[in-house]
């Protein structure tokens, strides 16, 4: 489960050694933990509500994981031979250039039920789904950030 935990506008200066002692970590403007122990978890939800802090658990199944990169060219490597082709512009670009793109955006799924409808509906489990994963060339993925497949 990944937990973050922000005080919306103001900063969490003076929480950092307690979400330190955590085992959090300042991420991006938030204080972030993948861990899977409970009692950690429920130790963080308790700081928050006493200290009016936002938090936010996002189950596994909602969160980047570390492998997907390397299940999707596992998985195609067979089929393609040395090249992929960007699902956006048709470049053709090699494993090595390659970017794997999260075709239903995890940042989306993540706080929208609509995407996380979406994914369901698309017969996925796992927002690191094989079918949820594009090559990408680098600059596609760029434009496309957020945006849901990619047009203009
Ligand atoms: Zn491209």
């Amino acid at each position: 489960m990944l937990v973050k935990v922000s005080n919306k506008y103001r900063n969490t200066y003076r929480h950092r050694k307690r979400l330190n002692a955590f085992g959090m970590q300042f991420i991006s403007g938030k204080w972030k933990i993948n861990t899977n122990d409970k009692s950690v978890v429920n130790k963080i939800i308790r700081y928050c509500k006493r200290k009016k802090l936002h938090c936010e658990c996002i189950e596994d199944k909602y969160v980047r994981n570390t492998s997907y990169r390397k299940d999707f060219v596992t998985h195609y490597k067979k089929h393609n031979g040395k090249y992929f082709r960007c699902a956006y512009c048709g470049k053709k670009i090699t494993s090595q250039k390659m970017t794997v793109d999260h075709i239903i955006p995890i940042d989306e799924v993540q706080h929208d039920w609509k995407y996380r409808l979406l994914m369901k509906l698309s017969g996925m489990n796992n927002v690191n789904d094989i079918c949820n994963l594009t090559p990408a060339c680098e600059r596609c993925n760029k434009r496309k950030g957020k945006k849901i497949g990619l047009r203009g």
